[in-house]
């Protein structure tokens, strides 16, 4: 992409609206625009961020063995009704009528509509395990939508639904999403911690919130400091062994740690001193078993091995790929802008002419160009008039992992140079090595 062509409205001054610095960022950078109090436009920029979330999000589901629908996003009453949830939710769902005057909304979530599907389909416990899920639009009337997309009304969500004959293969299932889910955030270079949540009337234990560390987080939370250094499994898992799975569970799940609402004083106060992190976290995803809570009034059974009808047991799991995005930004940024993790990251290579027009310049930006995207490099090319310092300026800010700085001098001399975006790192490289270095 050239950046002379590229729809990026960087903005020169802070929105003052913007109080959390991802929002600000976001804003700046052209990834996003306002609609509506919590809702937003995704620009170029940010729509390819937002898809390189939603790819890792959906590559480790898939390996869990979860598989991808899409169910829609405005939802028949009726159903609701069945569930008793259309009375109990409140004012955060959306309520419409068509023009038949038939009690819609837009979902929030989807509980009962994958109930639905489950039901009118599956009848025996030989088609279990299974786990649907879909990456779609949800809206909630949130009380206090603020800081961007970290809560929005409109939102987008990851859902999984899964469906077991019972608690055993429920857990099973549970346990392989919190793998998962390890995995997913790991990949997006973030560091989440699994809190003991509040499993209200279902009981258990079996609800986590998915947690990032970061001081602008809305939740007090509370654990040991091991969870930092902790393993997090590899792409070769194998979530078909159901032992194997449990047992990182069960190295995920023994240090305390827990959400304000969870917190327990006896058990904080036996954690050694120095080992404590009492800190505040954002909530990006969110793992529930609630066994029978749907399945009993919506009648979804299946036929067991002893031939008896029998409820399924159900969890559901979200992950927030838009507040995701504003909490990766929260974990990673310095002043003078975005610093993506490479997996999620807009463009890889922020392609920078220091002197558009001249002739040698021009010439080994566009060869490095086609180059690098013809080798897989994703590059944003700024062949803009701009001086050279504003290009610096945007190129910070959109926070690309590399920039590859072409002028005049080092042109002559057959060189370009390289800056690393984290580290600040700079380097002289040999024109003709460039491509063997993102080879
Ligand atoms: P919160 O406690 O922040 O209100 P929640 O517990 O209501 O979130 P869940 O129902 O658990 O949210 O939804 C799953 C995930 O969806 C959350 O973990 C979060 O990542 C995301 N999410 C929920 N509400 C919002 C929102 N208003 N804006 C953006 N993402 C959201
Ligand atoms: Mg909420
Ligand atoms: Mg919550
Ligand atoms: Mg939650």
């Amino acid at each position: 992409m050239r950046l002379s062509r590229y729809f990026l409205p960087i903005l020169k001054e802070n929105p003052r609206e913007a109080e959390i610095v991802s929002h600000r960022m976001m804003l700046r950078a052209g990834m996003l625009r306002q609609q509506a109090a919590g809702s937003f436009t995704w620009l170029p920029l940010g729509k390819r961020v937002l898809d390189k979330v939603c790819q890792i999000i959906r590559e480790e589901q898939n390996r869990a063995g979860a598989q991808e629908i899409l169910m829609p996003t405005i939802q028949s009453a009726d159903l609701w009704r069945e569930s008793g949830r259309y009375d109990d939710y409140g004012k955060e769902m959306l309520r419409i009528k068509d023009r038949h005057e038939r009690d819609m909304l837009y979902g929030p979530t989807n509980e009962e509509m994958v109930t639905d599907i489950f039901r009118s389909y599956v009848k025996s416990y030989r088609d279990l395990p299974l786990n649907l899920y879909h990456i779609q639009w949800k809206f909630r009337d949130e009380v206090r939508p603020r800081f961007g997309v970290m809560r929005s009304r409109e939102f987008l969500m990851k859902d999984a639904y899964s469906f077991d004959l019972d608690y055993e293969g429920a857990r099973a299932a549970y346990n392989r999403m919190f793998v998962a889910y390890l995995r997913t955030f790991t990949r997006m270079g973030l560091k989440a911690i699994p809190m003991r949540a509040d499993t209200g009337p279902i009981g258990g234990d079996l609800s986590h919130e998915f947690i990032i560390l970061a001081s602008t987080g809305e939740s007090a939370v509370f654990c040991e400091k091991k969870f930092l250094d902790l393993p997090v499994p590899s792409a070769d898992v194998d979530f078909n062994n159901d032992a194997e799975i449990a047992g990182i569970v069960t190295e995920w799940t023994t240090p305390y740690a827990a959400t304000e609402e969870m917190h327990q004083e006896d058990d904080w106060s036996s954690v050694p001193e120095d080992s404590r992190l009492s800190a505040r976290g954002i909530e990006v995803g969110h793992i529930f078993h609630f066994g029978t809570k749907y399945s009993a009034p919506m009648k979804a059974a299946v036929t067991g091995p002893d031939g008896k009808e029998q409820l399924v047991s159900m969890g559901s799991y979200g992950i927030g790929p838009s507040r995701l995005i504003a909490a990766i930004i929260e974990a990673s940024h310095d002043d003078n802008g975005i610093i993506w993790p490479e997996a999620v990251a807009p463009f890889h290579v922020a392609l920078i002419n220091m002197k558009a027009g001249d002739a040698a310049c021009d010439a080994a930006c566009e060869e490095l160009y086609s180059k690098l995207w013809a080798a897989g490099v994703e590059v944003l090319y700024d062949d803009t008039d701009q001086r050279a310092g504003a290009k610096f300026a945007t190129a910070d800010l959109i926070g690309l992992p590399w920039q590859i700085i072409v002028g005049p001098r080092g042109i002559a001399a057959g060189e370009v140079e390289l800056k690393n975006r984290a580290t600040g790192e700079r380097e002289n490289l040999a024109l003709k090595d460039v491509l063997e270095r993102f080879g």
